[in-house]
């Protein structure tokens, strides 16, 4: 596809919005800017805002049914222009193509998989006397913002539990990575009443612009802590609800009793896919001192041996990080551990100038205060550390403000499960990684978020309880 081929405009009130402004987008893998977006103004949000004020008026009362066969449709569209997708989706992400097509078709199963869920009645008490119901009714107009990680499998899940519990949204995708998810806006335009889904692209400017504007009912936010801080405070203001979905610096667990080079090879992908700029990645590699050298070795040439390249070009399995600010913030870790002694495994980047590629990066073994170990990296930069006794590798996976995600890697699932239930995490896996399923709720404990995204769990957070008491008989108005 040729970069004039990628055309994109906002979607607002059913139409197709261009805008005097533009966002320069930029491909990772060359430096070089490829594409622009539009660049909402503040009249464009308030136009959105509006659109969807109105469109909730008939959508809030519309039946679950026609909801649900929306967004049916809206998935079916998703993976059936999901060639086309994933091309715009590595041009302006970074990932290599065929995983790049394993998000778009993840996003098109995500609206599907929603669209099963349902919102039953409740009922609290059933008596001869009255009957109490609980309904779960939708909040209103909601503000969506999704990070450039994974900008289009985070946008469906805002989209699709918000719009099936009877909301209207208003979507921003990250300055860094609009194309796609504004294509999707073109690719939906008609399959929801105009209103219901509107899809804004702009500048910095407009998070803050949108997250103070009155008219919105809840946030629902994907991104760093820092942002989401900044998100709830502009939220308080008028008592948004709000759902956050932040940072973490997870910790994977490896016993002495497993296979070195089975997990080393599991252990590589759960800490590097997306070169690494996952959110529930492994950041912090906690290996047994018995196996420790094992699975570092191993380690060792898996990551001399990865492929980095422009993701768009075949046999590529990393691609560059996503950004220059980025790419400043992991060379500069890397760097700073480089120049505090500490000894370093790297892999190659491509020779060719001006990507922003980062070499898959080993710290062997560093102290615990390391900033490397201390922060949430999200680039290619992995700490691997040594410990020697169960409960002092769970206080020091514990030891942080984050709590999004975990593993522990054992043959002793009995154990392994004793640890699972030890870390402060919203979510552990054993003898897995990066999974998340359609059903079950992602959730930030500690810093790494407030309330939960999938399933029935996250669809709740798109609702209010309404109670309503019924009287079995009306003699006492009569
Ligand atoms: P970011 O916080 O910089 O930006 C996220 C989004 O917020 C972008 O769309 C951005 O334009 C917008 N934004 C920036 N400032 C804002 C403000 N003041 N008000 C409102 N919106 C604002 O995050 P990022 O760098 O795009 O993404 C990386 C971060 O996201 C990492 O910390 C990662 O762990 C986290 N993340 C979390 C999850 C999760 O589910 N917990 C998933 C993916 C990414």
């Amino acid at each position: 596809m040729s970069a004039d081929a990628i055309n994109v405009r906002m979607l607002i009130d059913g139409a197709l919005v261009a805008s005097p402004g533009t966002v320069d987008v930029v491909n990772p893998a060359t430096g070089k800017v490829f594409a622009s977006a539009p660049r909402a103004s503040a009249q464009d949000l308030d136009l959105a805002v509006a659109a969807a004020t109105r469109a909730f008026e008939s959508w809030k009362t519309s039946p679950i049914a026609e909801r649900k066969a929306l967004l049916q449709k809206a998935g079916d569209l998703i993976l059936a222009h999901a060639d086309e997708l994933a091309a715009i989706f590595t041009r302006e992400q970074g990932r290599p193509l065929p995983l790049s097509l394993q998000e778009v078709q993840g996003a098109g199963q995500w609206f599907h998989a929603t669209a099963a869920l349902d919102l039953p009645v409740d009922v609290t008490e059933e008596t001869d006397a009255r009957r109490i119901e609980v309904h779960h009714v939708p909040l209103g107009v909601v503000c969506g913002i999704v990070p450039w990680n994974f900008p289009v499998l985070l946008a469906a899940w805002k989209i699709a539990p918000a719009i099936l519990a009877g909301n209207t949204i208003v979507l921003k995708p990250s300055p860094f990575t609009p194309l796609c998810t504004l294509k999707i806006g073109e690719i939906l335009r008609d399959v929801f009443p105009k209103g219901v889904l509107n899809i804004i692209s702009g500048g910095d400017e407009l998070g803050p612009l949108m997250t103070g504007h009155k008219g919105f009912a809840k946030i629902t936010f994907t991104g760093s802590t820092a942002t989401g801080k900044r998100v709830m405070e502009a939220a308080a203001r008028d008592l948004k609800r709000v759902t956050l979905e932040l940072g973490g610096n997870d910790a994977a667990i490896v016993l002495p009793d497993v296979d070195p080079g089975k997990v080393a090879e599991q252990l590589f992908m759960g800490a590097f896919f997306n070169s690494a700029q996952v959110c529930v990645a492994t950041k912090r590699l906690y290996v047994h001192e018995d196996i420790y050298e094992a699975v570092r070795d191993r380690l060792v040439k898996l990551i001399e041996g990865a492929s980095m390249g422009d993701g768009s070009e075949q046999g590529v399995l990393f691609g560059p990080v996503q950004n220059l600010p980025q790419f400043n913030r992991v060379t500069a870790l890397i760097e700073e551990a480089r120049a505090d002694g500490l000894t370093l495994y790297q892999g190659k980047t491509p020779s060719s100038q001006g990507g922003y590629f980062i070499p898959l990066t080993l710290v062997d073994n560093p102290p615990d205060s390391a900033r490397v170990v201390q922060e949430e990296a999200f680039g290619p930069v992995l700490p691997m550390l040594r410990f020697t006794s169960v409960d002092e590798v769970i206080a020091r996976a514990n030891d942080t403000e984050y709590g999004l995600a975990g593993a522990v890697w054992s043959a002793d699932l009995k154990q392994a499960a004793e640890m699972a239930a030890r870390l402060d995490t919203g979510t552990v896996w054993i003898n897995q990684n990066l999974q998340s399923t359609p059903l079950t709720p992602l959730a930030g404990h500690k810093q790494s978020g407030v309330g939960v995204e999938n399933g029935v769990y996250g669809l709740m957070e798109f609702t209010q309880p309404k109670a309503i008491y019924i009287p079995k008989d009306t003699s006492s108005v009569r």
